[in-house]
């Protein structure tokens, strides 16, 4: 039985397909293994907006090189696709497969045997239009990936993602409630909906076909699935309906994360941004004014090209003015092949990282404010298995990271706590509802 093992790079999309690719391997045969147990073969899933990618890559590569010399070492995912004869010129390498061809991995490759020629399989990338399926990982019980969607239209000046993963496509409706009672029949209790760009879900076969908002009605219904999150949402396309929707929903928590990369008009438009910050207020307001203790995350970017020290103040109190729980702050960085190049003020890097470390310290000014505003509350609690000196960890339905003493019972539950305090490291502390955790 040959041995597999994976490594993945970059975001919860490539997650769920490393699963699926995972799966057909062991489907096959094979047997999974860990990245340190000798294996025969290594499957490396990459990510094109993970910073260095190319030198990540070669320490992977590296890596699996001195812990099995001989092994086969294939290379796939957004990276893969969009500088295929880079890695194929890396060291140690056999195979370079595109965003199509990772899929078809197992019939590409056949006997995993090498040759003396790093084999390359790509297409162009407006040629890829299958919506793979089954794709959801399955990996640390207590929550899976569901990819419900791939692929973007939307071309913002700065993302290499078009490029990398094609134009916009779904699955089905029916096949992804198929998949999800799949997941219901598992230990799983949380189920995170990804894809590229989610909320244009709907397009199969080139036309759109169906609506986010009826995906998620449907998978509300699943008995066995406990909690349906959603990753990430454009700000244009959360419309009321959806937000409606989860405020009275059985299984969707009250939490949304929403990406606004500029508060300032200008910027936005230079992104290609297709809404303005007015819009995006519109939105938190209306979220907030249903679900007062919703978590709303923020994407946001600075340093993008010509971003003035106005324009980053705009943003800085668009955001200290928003009633939101935290940020995720990424300093923009050159991508090859995107209009943003062709901005010509960039902004000097000093200024950018200045710039991310005054975001740093707001978004732990708000993920506390949040927290404190959640203290006396009760709350549903996933505990995970993770245990770190005699603790263990958890989210509530609205995204608040809670600690509480190890108890193997409480593994992979879900458990009604009285939110107590924030303590020194910025989680809350929590007793059980019913009876104080001993
Ligand atoms: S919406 Fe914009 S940032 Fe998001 S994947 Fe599409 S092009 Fe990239």
């Amino acid at each position: 039985m040959k041995k597999v093992a994976f490594y993945t790079l970059g975001c919860k999309l490539n997650y769920s397909e490393t699963s699926a690719i995972a799966r057909s391997f062991e489907q096959r045969g094979f047997k999974k293994v860990d990245f340190s147990d000798t294996p025969d073969i290594f499957v490396i899933n990459t990510c094109s907006v993970t910073e260095n990618a190319d030198k990540k890559c070669k320490k992977i590569v590296k890596e699996a090189r001195k812990i099995s010399p001989d092994a086969f070492v294939a290379i796939i995912g957004c990276y893969a696709q969009l500088k295929p004869q880079e890695i194929a010129s890396i060291e140690g390498v056999d195979a370079v497969l595109g965003a199509a061809e990772k899929f078809q991995l197992l019939d590409l490759l056949g006997t995993f045997e090498r040759q003396k020629q790093t084999q390359v399989f790509h297409s162009d990338i407006r040629e890829v239009a299958q919506m793979y399926c089954s794709s959801y990982s399955y990996g640390d019980r207590t929550r899976s990936f569901l990819k419900v969607q791939d692929g973007c239209n939307y071309n913002c000046s700065f993302c290499t993602i078009p490029l990398a993963r094609g134009k916009s496509r779904s699955d089905t409706i029916a096949n992804i409630v198929a998949q999800a009672q799949e997941i219901a029949q598992t230990e799983v209790k949380e189920v995170v909906l990804t894809g590229v760009n989610i909320g244009d879900f709907g397009i199969i076969e080139g036309k759109r076909q169906e609506k986010f908002v009826d995906l998620i009605k449907a998978l509300d219904e699943i008995d066995g699935i406990e909690r349906f999150r959603i990753s990430s949402i454009e700000p244009n396309l959360l419309t009321n309906e959806i937000i409606e929707f989860v405020a009275q929903s059985k299984r969707f928590v009250p939490h949304f994360h929403i990406p606004l990369q500029s508060g300032s008009n200008k910027i936005l438009k230079l992104m290609h941004r297709r809404y303005v910050r007015e819009l995006y207020a519109e939105r938190v307001k209306k979220i907030k004014s249903l679900m007062p203790h919703c978590c709303i995350g923020v994407d946001v970017i600075v340093g993008f090209p010509s971003e003035t020290d106005e324009d980053f103040l705009e943003t800085y109190h668009f955001l200290n003015d928003l009633d939101i729980s935290y940020l995720h702050v990424f300093t923009y960085s050159e991508r090859d092949n995107t209009p943003a190049l062709q901005i010509a003020e960039s902004v000097p890097m000093p200024k950018r990282n200045e710039r991310s470390k005054m975001l740093h310290i707001l978004s732990e000014k708000k993920r506390r404010y949040f927290y404190e505003q959640n203290i006396g509350r009760t709350a549903t609690v996933l505990f995970e298995q993770d245990i770190q000196n005699g603790k263990m960890e958890g989210f509530t339905e609205n995204y608040i990271r809670v600690v509480a003493k190890y108890d193997p019972l409480l593994i992979n539950e879900l458990k009604k706590v009285h939110l107590l305090e924030i303590n020194a490291e910025g989680l809350v502390e929590v007793e059980e509802a019913e009876m104080q955790f001993a």
